[in-house]
């Protein structure tokens, strides 16, 4: 990375002198009017950071040695971010206060630059580092605090955290907090067991069960299932894979009452402390020290493609006889049934942007990936294959989808700033059903002009 840069009168007079010797060259133009430009933004940049900034602490530019790196390291699907992406951005800034993200965002609009916020990097279409409009990335890991109150029973946690981190600093007191399974995104013995069946050994039957049975479980069950291929690749494996808030002894009276057919075992279930619980659930190897859930970048991250869906009707046995040719079509795909219920029944749909609540049994996420140099395409095809298939057995008019399993082949804004709410509805309904509206509405009053936007950003929509 080049030398500090601290604001000062005196780098405002050598950008001035850097911009008038490029002006006196006529021979690369083009060149100068990118460095005139780099240099004005870094100039407005400089003049509206606290005085005590160091530039080049906070504002990579493609020219930093480690602005590669950086982008890569929270970019959590490879197959988006290769490094030969043409969409790479213009400058990265990772800021540390509230003022240099205000300077970042008057001086991005002033200069004509898109703004692409980066928390975690986990959008599945990595949107939070990629654009087709020239852009930098607000990329807040610098940004992330985490202040708990035991005695309130509250955490405040800045964006750029990640849940590994939230959870880790849990894990000293004697709270929770429920969240995604995936820790680069306490409590008292929880209990935990993972139960695979293949059809031959009755997974369809179980399967009919598990859809009435799961969402109507007890607030402190949870079952979800993953369908795929077993190893074999001759038959569908169904994996039930569950938290539950106590003992083992509770739980298998539980089980024993409410989902007999599972047939649950004492050698099934491990006790364990919540925390450890998250690591078990994203797939840590059993002792792992906990400090890994500080860990923000994850080993063997693989390319993927997502896409998702809600359940309101079981799938007939038919139906999930057909699903199972289709897994056993590929080996990498999976589908993740998660039941609804419970909490999530509790609020209304109108409360939240997210609706799907009431009615709905389980969410589907469709999954796929493949390992570096695969051809992607082919997966591509097969996940799109199967959410065809499905199309009978899940929710329609619209067809619901999970926002955070985002999928730009829902459908995409386009033309910048002057978006369409028409075109937007195509995917904006399926991830907020009738909320879509009222989130429009909020957006054509706090930005008419659309300046904050992606693929998928909600439209404005002018009362
Ligand atoms: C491996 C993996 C596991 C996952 N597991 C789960 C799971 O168990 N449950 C679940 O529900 N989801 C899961 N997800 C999906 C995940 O919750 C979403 O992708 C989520 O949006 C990721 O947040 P992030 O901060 O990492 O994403 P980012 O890519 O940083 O951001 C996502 C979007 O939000 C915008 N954004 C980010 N920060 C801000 C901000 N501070 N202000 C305004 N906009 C912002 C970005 O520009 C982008 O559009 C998983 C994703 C991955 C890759």
């Amino acid at each position: 990375m080049a030398s500090p840069l601290t604001f000062s009168p005196t780098f405002s007079l050598q950008l001035s002198a850097v911009l008038l010797l490029l002006l006196s060259s006529s021979s690369s133009s083009s060149a100068a009017a990118t460095l005139i430009n780099e240099s004005s933004f870094l100039l407005c940049l400089s003049s509206k950071f606290p005085s005590a900034t160091h530039l080049s602490s906070v504002v990579y530019t493609q020219n930093s040695s480690s602005f590669d790196s950086l982008l890569q390291f929270s970019a959590q699907n490879p197959y988006l971010s290769t490094p030969s992406t043409p969409n790479k951005p213009l400058y990265i800034i990772t800021p540390v206060n509230e003022a240099q993200i205000q300077a970042s965002v008057i001086c991005s609009k002033r200069h004509g630059l898109q703004i692409r916020v980066r928390s975690g990097g986990h959008d599945y279409e990595g949107l939070s580092y990629l654009a087709l409009e020239p852009f930098l990335i607000l990329d807040l890991i610098e940004y992330r605090a985490i202040d708990i109150n035991v005695g309130e029973r509250t955490a405040w946690v800045q964006a750029g955290a990640t849940l590994g981190e939230l959870y880790y600093g849990l894990a000293s007191t004697s709270l929770g907090f429920p969240a995604g399974v995936c820790t680069t995104l306490g409590l008292g013995a929880v209990t935990v067991f993972t139960v695979s069946r293949t059809v031959e050994e009755g997974a369809t039957g179980l399967m009919g069960i598990w859809q009435n049975v799961a969402p109507r479980l007890p607030d402190e069950l949870v079952i979800r299932v993953i369908l795929q291929a077993a190893t074999t690749r001759s038959t569908v494996q169904a994996s039930f894979n569950s938290l539950y808030l106590g003992s083992a002894q509770d739980l298998l009276s539980v089980m024993k009452l409410r989902f007999p057919e599972l047939g649950l075992r004492a050698e099934d279930c491990q006790q364990m402390s919540w925390v450890d619980s998250t690591m078990y659930f994203d797939g840590f190897p059993s002792g792992t020290p906990r400090e890994a859930l500080l860990n923000r970048t994850k080993s063997g991250r693989n390319s993927f493609k997502a896409t998702s869906d809600f359940v309101v009707e079981p799938i007939s046995e038919e139906g999930l006889r057909g699903l199972w040719g289709k897994l056993l079509e590929e080996p990498r795909g999976l589908m993740i049934w998660e039941p609804l219920g419970g909490k999530i029944n509790a609020v209304s749909e109108t409360e939240t942007p997210f609706p799907h609540r009431r009615g709905n049994l389980y969410n589907i996420q469709h999954y796929v990936n493949w390992d570096a140099g695969a051809d992607a395409q082919r997966y591509i095809d097969w996940i799109r294959s199967l959410y065809s298939f499905v199309t009978p057995y899940v929710t329609r008019n619209p067809r619901g989808a999970y926002l955070n399993y985002k999928d730009l082949d829902l459908g995409r804004n386009i033309n910048g700033p002057n978006t369409s709410y028409e075109t937007a509805s195509v995917w904006g309904l399926k991830y907020f059903k009738g909320n879509f509206r009222r989130l429009a509405l909020v957006k054509g009053r706090v930005d008419k002009d659309n300046y904050f936007r992606n693929e998928q950003s909600i439209p404005p929509l002018l009362a």
